[in-house]
Order: C-alpha cells, then sequence, then structure tokens
C-alpha cells in the first residue's frame, strides 16, 4: 500500500524550506548546529528485529476510533506526543494497520512510506534533537490479526460480539501506530465509539461513558507509563462490576455473560489477590486495576495487559493470580529486551505459586519438587535451553515460566527468606515504570544477599542442564 498523500505533502516540504529557511548561526553542517540523519528503523531486539525505532522518545499516545463489530471496521485518529532524542529528517513507526488517510507532523502534512511494519515520516521541516512534536495519522479499515512466531495470534482478534485486543510480543501496531519496543513506555488515552450495547474496556481509569443516537463513547486513561504490548481495547457484549481492593484500589471488572457464572469464584478474589501482592512486592503500581473475561477460544491464552488482564476463556484462581503479578514484574518493571522474558514469566510463575500455598493450596516446595518442574529427568528437554534466551519461538513456552519460577524459589533458599523478600520489594521498587535486565537481577541479588551467587546463576540462568548443587 502506497502512500497517495506523497507527491503534495512533497510540495507543502519544499515550500517550508523558502519560507523558513534555518537560522544562518545553526545551519545543518556548521559546528554546533542541527545534524540531521534518519533515526534508527529497529531498537535492534534480535528477538523482534522490526520492532521499536530510534531517535524519538513518545510520552504520550491519543487514541480516538470508533469501530463496528458488524463491518469489522475501524476509523481512527492517533495523535503520538513525542520528543526527538536527536535531529530528525526521517524516523520510523511501527504500524501493521489499516490504510492511511492522512499523516500530520505537527500542522505539516508529511510523506510517508510504508514497507512491512515499518511506517516510514519524512517530517518537514526537520526536528531538532529534544524537540517536543506530534504525529497525527488517521487510517481506516479491519485492523489485522497477526501470527506469532509460536504460531499463536494477536493483535485484532474479532469475537462473536466485538474484538479481543492482546498485544504481547508484537500486536499493537495491528491497531496502534507507534514505538513497538518495551523500552518506550508512554501514557495513553483512549476515545471509543461503539453502536450501543458494546462496552470497551482499555487500560486505566474509564473517565466518561456517554450514548448519543445509538452510539456510545468510552474514554479511558492510562495514566501511568505503559509499553505498547500491555495496550488493549477490547470490545464486546460485557457485564461489568466494580468495586476497590483492602487499600483501597478502584477494580473494574468486565465479564462475557457467557463466561459470568464459571468465572464468578475467580473474579470475586482479584481484590485479595492484589492485596496479597502488594504485602510482598510493595504498593500495587498503578490507579486502578480490574479483568476483562472474554470468549477468544482461537486465542488461548490470557496477557496482562496494564491494569486489567485480558483472558480469553474463564480464568483458573491461578491465572488471575498470574496475570495480576504480572502487574509488578514485566508491567511496572519490564523488559530491556526480550530474550530476559523470564523476567516477566518466571516472576509471575513463582507469585502464582507463592499466592496458591497462601490459599491453602500446594506450597511453593512441593511445586517445585513437582514432576512438572525440578521432577522432571535430566535427560528432559525441558533442561535443554538456556534460561536467558529460550528464542521467539519458545519465549511463552515452559521454560522461561516454570524454570524461571524455579530459578526464584532456588535462590530463596539460598539467601533466605528475608534477603529474598527485600530483594523482590526492591527490585519493583528500584525499577518501577522502568525497564531492567538480568544483569541487574543478579547485581541485585548479590548486594541483597552479600553473597557471591556467580555459581549459582551461573547453574540456574546461563548454562543449559538441570542444576544439580547450587
Ligand atoms: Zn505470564
Amino acid at each position: 500500500m502506497r502512500s497517495r498523500g506523497l507527491r503534495g505533502a512533497a510540495v507543502v516540504a519544499g515550500l517550508s524550506v523558502l519560507v523558513c529557511a534555518p537560522p544562518a548561526f545553526a545551519a545543518p553542517g556548521d559546528p554546533g548546529g542541527p545534524r540531521y540523519s534518519a533515526g534508527a528503523p529497529s531498537v535492534g531486539d534480535p528477538y523482534f528485529p522490526s520492532e521499536g525505532n530510534g531517535g524519538y522518545d513518545v510520552r504520550h499516545y491519543d487514541v480516538v476510533f470508533s469501530y463496528d463489530p458488524a463491518t469489522k471496521r475501524m476509523d481512527a485518529t492517533t495523535t503520538i506526543t513525542a520528543v526527538a532524542t536527536q535531529d530528525l529528517d526521517r524516523f520510523d513507526l511501527d504500524f501493521r494497520g489499516p490504510e492511511i488517510g492522512s499523516l500530520t507532523v505537527g500542522k505539516h502534512p508529511a510523506s510517508f512510506r510504508r514497507e512491512g511494519q515499518e511506517l516510514v515520516v519524512t517530517p518537514r521541516p526537520k526536528l531538532k534533537n529534544g524537540e517536543r512534536f506530534t504525529v497525527q495519522v488517521k487510517y481506516a479499515g479491519t485492523p489485522p490479526v497477526i501470527t506469532d512466531p509460536d504460531d499463536s495470534i494477536e493483535g485484532w482478534v474479532p469475537t462473536d460480539d466485538g474484538a479481543f485486543v492482546p498485544g504481547e510480543p508484537q500486536g499493537s501496531p495491528a491497531w496502534l501506530p507507534g514505538n513497538d519496543h518495551p523500552t518506550d513506555k508512554a501514557t495513553f488515552t483512549f476515545h471509543a465509539t461503539v453502536p450501543e450495547g458494546i462496552t470497551v474496556v482499555g487500560n486505566g481509569q474509564l473517565l466518561s461513558q456517554t450514548t448519543t443516537g445509538g452510539r456510545t463513547t468510552f474514554v479511558w486513561d492510562s495514566t501511568e507509563p505503559m509499553a505498547t504490548y500491555l495496550a488493549t481495547v477490547t470490545l464486546g457484549r460485557f457485564q461489568v462490576a466494580r468495586s476497590v481492593t483492602p487499600s483501597g484500589v478502584p477494580v473494574y471488572t468486565a465479564v462475557d455473560p457467557q463466561l459470568a457464572s464459571q468465572s464468578a469464584a475467580t473474579v470475586a478474589r482479584i481484590p485479595d489477590i492484589v492485596e496479597y501482592f502488594s504485602s510482598l512486592f510493595g504498593p500495587y503500581p498503578f490507579a486502578s486495576t480490574g479483568a476483562i473475561i472474554d470468549k477468544a477460544p482461537d486465542v488461548g491464552y490470557a496477557l496482562e495487559s496494564q491494569t486489567k488482564p485480558i483472558f480469553s476463556s474463564a480464568p483458573s484462581l491461578g491465572t488471575m493470580a498470574h496475570e495480576l503479578a504480572h502487574q509488578w514484574f514485566g508491567d511496572s518493571v519490564s523488559l530491556k529486551r526480550w530474550s530476559d522474558i523470564w523476567l516477566n514469566e518466571g516472576f509471575a510463575t513463582y507469585a502464582q505459586w507463592l499466592w496458591t500455598e497462601h490459599n491453602g493450596g500446594a506450597t511453593a516446595q512441593q511445586t517445585f519438587d513437582s514432576a512438572s518442574n525440578y521432577g522432571r529427568a535430566a535427560t528432559s528437554s525441558f533442561w535443554q535451553t538456556v534460561l536467558t534466551d529460550p528464542g521467539p519461538v519458545d519465549m511463552f513456552g515452559n521454560v522461561p515460566y516454570n524454570r524461571g519460577a524455579m530459578t526464584l524459589h532456588a535462590l530463596r533458599g539460598k539467601i533466605g527468606d528475608a534477603a529474598f523478600f527485600t530483594l523482590l520489594k526492591d527490585w519493583a521498587t528500584t525499577h518501577k515504570y522502568g525497564n531492567a535486565t538480568t544483569a541487574d537481577f543478579v547485581a541485585a541479588a548479590q548486594s541483597a544477599s552479600g553473597k557471591d551467587l556467580k555459581g549459582f546463576f551461573d547453574v540456574w540462568l546461563y548454562q543449559k542442564g538441570k542444576p544439580a548443587t547450587w
């Protein structure tokens, strides 16, 4: 799909050079003057080489759209507010959505072209390092379903009454142009208009819900920094309920009526789970919590979308605990690169073990020892992957989840409960709303324990094979 506006925009850009030439004291090429170049087309994450872009830092996404489940048509205007981190004569967004009608940078139409998931934008006037700018993209059509390296699906997944919208690890560009890598977090506002009777559930807090002429507009405000893959605007027919956790965090739940009775007992425990994890990991990091439970059988997994995890079927209590634990580990503290996925999945899985024990089920030690964990034979393929590099096909497989959780449990045994739980709390506090790596965690564990843990982490994180001693 090629840009129809290219020729017109080039004329405008040519004119703007004539009428506002850059000041003579800072002409391009002068020492100290701007040195314009193209922002990088990727952040260089080997698992998803097209994800993310360089040259700017997104601060806010404002997404205004209407969607009709009957026609599957979206009409959208996304406005991105960003700050240039270099002098830019060109930059990329990640976008795999429908046809673009217009694109402006600030007040000026900009030329653009699309190459795979790269949306290449040529802003005129050019952008100076440190400059705050807006990009407004208008697009319309049917957003795509995206297939992952492991053949699972994400992006914009139509359901019988709306759409299920998961974005990990590369789904958000299906419906949202942006900088699709967890290292560029931003705040988000969604204004979504749908036929009356449909509910749109986004991240953050519901600012308003207004119905006129048979259409309802929902405004959702996500007030803490969020990675693009955690954005959702899942929509359909939902039973909505509100409550509050014992600490006062507002809870908003949306449940597909067909799953209401199967989900009720699990949904009722959300306040307890959030409260328990707050006691272990420190205060819940966001302004609200909740859950979205929908029927999307072709998706088949749940996702920790920020403030409101989404479930493609009625969740078990363990899965609910897992996704809520991700609010601390994954959402607030995020990865710097996808190969460190165990920092998300291992932590959420271990939190799930802790919840299960707290709730009167198997102890964490029993789960560690079980046949699907440490009980697996040394010859099992389970042990033949390096935990810190599972690869894009197996990043949501058994290894990051279960060996990740086992690593934490083994660490707890090694350094003792006091140091271990201080470490988890400090980890959530130090990197709140930020990004961290395995090396950061190893360093934090060493300093929390005062121990040399090189041998320990070697066998658990960096080597293949079933650890025998540590
Ligand atoms: Zn998870």
